[in-house]
C-alpha cells in the first residue's frame, strides 16, 4: 500500500470539504429569487408600413424566459418591475451556478475516495494466489513427512 499517495489524497479531500463548506455555507439563506432569466429581445409587430418592416425591430424589451416542461416560455417584465426582477433573476442565476459547483466538488472528493479504495484493495485473484500458495506449502510438508 503507498502510503505517500494515501496520505496525499486524504489532503486533497480535507482541502476540497472545505471548499464545499463554503460553498453550502452561501446557499443556506439565499435573497428573493425567480425561477427564470432576463432577456431582452426586438419585436415586430408586422404592421404595414412601420419602421420594423423596413428592418428597425421595436425594443428590445425585456423578458423573463423560463424553461417549462422542456418549452421556453416568455414573460413581458413591466417597466417599474424590472429591477426587482433583475436582481431576483440574477440571484437564482448565482445560486444555479453555485449548484453546479457542489456537484462538481461532490464529485471530485467521490473520485479521491474511490482511489483511496483502490490503493487499500486488492483483487480476487490475488486472493486465489495466496490460497493456491498455501495448498502447495501444505502438501510439501505433508510429502516431507511421508519421507
Ligand atoms: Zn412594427
Amino acid at each position: 500500500m503507498d502510503r505517500k499517495a494515501i496520505s496525499d489524497l486524504r489532503q486533497r479531500i480535507f482541502w476540497l470539504r472545505e471548499d464545499r463548506e463554503k460553498l453550502e455555507n452561501s446557499l443556506f439563506r439565499p435573497k428573493k429569487m425567480i425561477r427564470a432569466s432576463l432577456v431582452f429581445l426586438a419585436n415586430y409587430c408586422g404592421k404595414k408600413g412601420c419602421r420594423c418592416k423596413k428592418g428597425f425591430p421595436h425594443g428590445p424589451y425585456p423578458y423573463l424566459s423560463e424553461k417549462r416542461k422542456g418549452k421556453t416560455r416568455m414573460t413581458y417584465v413591466k417597466k417599474r418591475t424590472l429591477d426587482e426582477v433583475k436582481r431576483e433573476a440574477e440571484e437564482y442565476a448565482r445560486f444555479q451556478h453555485r449548484l453546479a459547483r457542489l456537484r462538481k466538488l461532490n464529485e471530485k472528493i467521490r473520485s479521491l475516495f474511490e482511489q483511496i479504495r483502490d490503493l487499500n484493495c486488492r483483487k480476487v485473484e490475488e486472493y486465489r494466489k495466496v490460497l493456491t500458495e498455501r495448498k502447495k506449502n501444505i502438501q510439501r510438508q505433508e510429502n516431507e513427512k511421508g519421507n
